[in-house]
């Protein structure tokens, strides 16, 4: 039996028995009034306590995520020396030998060609347009480079008479 049926049977005996049964009090206080305080009490513990744990649970997650993000950078520059340092160990004695020969290869070429651009370069008494006599002037950046760069004395110089303008290579002195 349900409590409206409950409530519709005490009715109707209430009313049957009594004589004054406008008068009946019929309508008796709902759960809500009745415990309306105790109630809201409860909801505003149970928010309060769930909002406090809520947050207990954020700030435990955020610091979770601080800590998982020291630990990955933690590990990541931990694996990178490691890794760095194992590539220097399995670098082989072959690589190596390899890459010092390739060097010397490199070398021998520059070289031959640094002998070749100063010899070719390294007479130069008289103006090759007109015979005239030269004067030296001075050198540009590009000289500069070029002389540091072949290792050579670079001077610059100038026809008296024409437009010519040329260099003249020699070998270091030191
Ligand atoms: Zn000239």
């Amino acid at each position: 039996m349900t409590t409206e049926g409950r409530n519709f049977a005490l009715d109707f005996l209430v009313m049957a028995t009594r004589k004054h049964h406008h008068h009946h009090h019929r309508h008796r206080n709902t759960f809500w009034q009745e415990f309306r305080f105790e109630i809201t009490v409860t909801l505003l513990l149970v928010t309060g306590v769930a909002l406090l744990v809520e947050q207990f649970e954020i700030r435990r997650t955020v610091w979770g995520w601080i800590q998982t993000g020291v630990r990955f950078l933690n590990r990541f520059f931990r694996n990178f020396f490691q890794d760095f340092f194992n590539f220097l160990l399995s670098l082989r004695l072959s690589n190596t030998i390899g890459v010092i020969l390739i060097l010397i290869a490199f070398f021998m070429i520059f070289n031959r060609f640094r002998k070749k651009m100063i010899v070719r370069y390294s007479v130069l008494y008289s103006c090759p347009q007109c015979g005239s006599e030269l004067a030296r002037i001075h050198r540009t950046f590009y000289h500069k480079v070029l002389g540091l760069f072949f290792w050579a004395n670079i001077r610059h110089y100038k026809c008296k008479k024409c437009d010519y303008k040329g260099i003249k290579m020699d070998w270091k002195q030191s």
